[in-house]
């Protein structure tokens, strides 16, 4: 057996972090998110931390050589026979290309790209209102997954802040470099046979379903 990877592409605000969460709970596939990455790079002070922080702090990505590190050491580390579930990797045609590559020289296989398909409206009002605990890093919202006390995480009692990434003039930013940079993967995908497209805008269970309906 060789590897086997998903990819789940989508805006910020899409739910890519929540239906991750989802689908490695109920499966064999290892989640990795190149922002969960670089975000504990940032904390534990690394080289790799200190050269991504401006960028994702002005909602920039971060250089494609940066990135393919990580993911290439992370890909070293794994089984030769790892199921992988990438999330908000790949962002750039660059990183889709070289990602391509890799899985030739290993004879790995991309099964699906699973487009999670949400309106402007709803990314806005989703990271707006995102809650994330600084010690556990568990995901709440404002309105839509309210924590039992606020500022309060339900897990762990860890202080809930609003991500630094998630203020309204960064978050215009990401939706507006997702349309320059990350959305002609849309295409890239489709025209491979791999691309797959979800609404993402109902309730988290539906879209969850379905997305292991597709799975199977
Ligand atoms: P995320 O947690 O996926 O929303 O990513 C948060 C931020 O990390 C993004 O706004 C980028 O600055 C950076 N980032 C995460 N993944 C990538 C990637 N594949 N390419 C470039 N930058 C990324």
């Amino acid at each position: 057996m060789s590897i086997q990877a998903i990819i789940l592409l989508g805006a910020p605000g899409a739910g890519k972090g929540t239906m991750a969460e989802a689908i490695r709970s109920a499966t064999t596939f290892i989640h990795v998110s190149t922002g969960d990455m670089l975000r504990e790079a940032i904390k534990a002070g690394t080289l790799v931390g200190r050269e991504a922080e401006a960028f994702m702090r002005q909602g920039e990505l971060v250089p494609d050589e940066i990135i393919l590190k990580i993911v290439m050491e992370r890909l070293e580390r794994g089984a030769p026979d790892a199921q992988y579930m990438f999330d908000g990797f790949p962002r750039t045609l660059e990183q889709a290309r070289l990602l391509d590559a890799e899985f030739a020289r290993r004879g790995a296989k991309l099964i699906n790209v699973f487009l999670l398909d949400v309106s402007r409206e709803v990314s806005l009002e989703r990271l707006g209102g995102r809650l994330i605990c600084r010690r556990c890093d568990a995901n709440f919202h404002v309105r839509n997954i309210p924590p039992k006390t606020a500022g309060v995480c339900d897990n762990c009692g860890g202080e809930l802040s609003q991500r630094p990434d998630d203020s309204r003039a960064t978050i215009l930013k990401r939706l507006e470099v997702f349309q320059q940079q990350t959305a002609g993967l849309i295409a890239y995908y489709a025209k491979r046979g791999v691309l797959q497209r979800v609404d993402s805008s109902g309730p988290r269970a539906e879209t969850v379903a379905d997305i292991m309906k597709r799975l199977q």
